[in-house]
């Protein structure tokens, strides 16, 4: 039981199983559901490209910033606070980020609940580095530095409604924690290897290259270099074998240089990958020359010898799942079925899509400023809802994008994100066109392209 600092006299070491007397002029301290037990919440600081300041020191001027204020913590954009020139003059924008991954189902998080953790980026303009094969014509891999500008805004651009991102950046911060912190791989077992299958079109490849691109941003006080090299298996296989393998010699030799670094956190993509298998396939049943098995294995056992460094991710995708190489699929720690939208994802992926139209005047409405579409959840909510609503033509076209998400059963992410382009290409007349005349036309053409799958 602890002793009461008022009834016996403690010697000092002891001091810490003791309340210390409160001082009359200390301020009380803050009620423990305060103090501990706060949420972490990424707040994300995009530095201009001119900018030269420390990030440290950005960071501070941020977190001060947020001391002050008093607000609620939802994903989103914070404005830069303009009576702060050292802010204004380096930082593009202040972003609040994935606040729904530690927490679920918590609409709102209020400051008090939320430790807010800074992490201040710039991005890299250099844009892909081609490794150019000996025939100088196919690509076998390209090489890029992380955070880069092109995967900008990939991560919310990519819409599930199953908690997959939130899952995949969990399993990454949970590898990398693992790692930092030495825990013994004999004794608790880990890799870093994510595969992603399903069909095409889902956002598999965009999903591993916007997750290593938030990792950068997350990691980067630990790793402050950080490069993703993409390799398309297909293309390392479609060519002669006797190339492939020293294609494969060379791109693990350069993946093991980067590595060596220790301050370099390198994520490997291969797309693709049940070409490994359709390669090891064809050449047991002859069609093939039997080097290709030899590739397949080289490959293999290289992705083993990087399994022990620390600091690099193997991120696969497949589009097909029967015919992954068995091998290879015991070597994924996380294997994620990525499927095709569900209706609440197609409904807010074609929300954002015409948040998009509108924000660029190629529709225009009063009713809706940018931003203003209601979401799929609170949709649901004024449907269900027995108050007629003040706005009736709002609801209307609400519902009409609800009916298009409906008619678009089957169509993956990637045909979704086309529709809006294709439906204003179908339009008799484009210009100042108005919601609901567009959102008709949609339906029509959703409905088009769902026969043609
Ligand atoms: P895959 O690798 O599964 O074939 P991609 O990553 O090439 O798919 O996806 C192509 C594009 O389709 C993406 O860049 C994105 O614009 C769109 N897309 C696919 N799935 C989604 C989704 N769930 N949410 C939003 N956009 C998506």
């Amino acid at each position: 039981s602890v002793p009461n600092p008022g009834e016996c006299n403690l010697p000092d070491q002891d001091a810490v199983f003791s309340e210390p007397p409160a001082a009359p002029s200390a301020p009380p301290p803050p009620p423990p559901s305060l103090s501990e037990d706060k949420i972490l919440v990424s707040v994300e600081v995009l530095l201009k490209p001119s900018s030269t300041a420390r990030a440290d020191d950005v960071r501070s001027a941020v977190e001060r910033m947020l001391e002050k204020r008093s607000m609620s913590y939802t994903d989103g954009p914070i404005p830069v606070p303009l009576g702060d020139a050292f802010l204004v003059d380096n930082v593009e924008r202040i972003c609040i980020c994935d606040s729904d991954v530690w927490v679920e189902k918590q609409d709102v998080l209020l400051f008090w609940q939320v430790k807010p953790v800074v992490h201040v980026f710039q991005l890299s303009e250099e844009g892909p580095c081609e490794e150019l094969s000996n025939d100088g014509q196919l690509a076998s891999f390209n090489e890029w530095i992380l955070p880069a500008k092109e995967f900008d805004g990939m991560w919310e651009s990519l819409i599930y409604d199953s908690g997959l991102k939130q899952r995949l950046l969990r399993y990454a911060a949970s590898a990398l924690l693992f790692t930092e912190k030495g825990v013994n791989p004999f004794l608790v077992s880990w890799n870093r290897i994510v595969l992603l299958h399903g069909p095409p079109g889902t956002g598999k490849t965009s999903l591993c290259k916007a997750l290593g691109q938030k990792l950068s941003i997350r990691f980067s006080s630990r790793y402050p270099q950080c490069q993703l090299i993409e390799v398309n298996a297909h293309s390392l296989f479609s060519k002669w074998f006797s190339e492939s393998g020293k294609l494969v010699a060379k791109l693990f030799s350069k993946i093991q240089e980067m590595v060596e670094e220790e301050n370099n956190l390198v994520f490997v993509l291969i797309d693709e990958v049940e070409s490994l298998a359709a390669a090891r396939k064809a050449a047991l049943s002859g069609s093939e020359p039997s080097d290709s098995i030899r590739v397949v294995n080289a490959l293999l056992t290289q992705m083993d010898k990087l399994k022990s460094s620390p600091n690099v991710i193997i991120l696969t995708t497949s589009n097909i799942t029967a015919a992954i190489d068995i091998a290879f699929v015991d070597r994924a720690d996380i294997k994620a079925y990525v499927g095709p939208p569900t209706l609440q994802a197609r409904y807010e992926i074609l929300r954002s899509c015409l948040v998009e139209l509108l924000r660029t005047g190629i529709l225009s409405d009063s009713e809706f400023q940018d931003g203003d579409f209601p979401s799929f959840t609170s949709l649901r909510e004024q449907l269900n809802s027995t108050v007629i609503p003040e706005a009736a033509t709002r609801l209307n076209l609400c519902k009409q994008l609800l009916a298009a998400a409906e008619a678009c059963e089957g169509l993956s992410g990637r045909s979704l994100r086309k529709l809006p382009f294709l439906t204003h290409a179908a339009l008799a007349n484009p210009f100042g066109c108005e919601p609901g005349k567009f959102l008709h036309k949609m339906i029509e053409t959703s409905r088009r392209e769902c026969s043609e799958i």
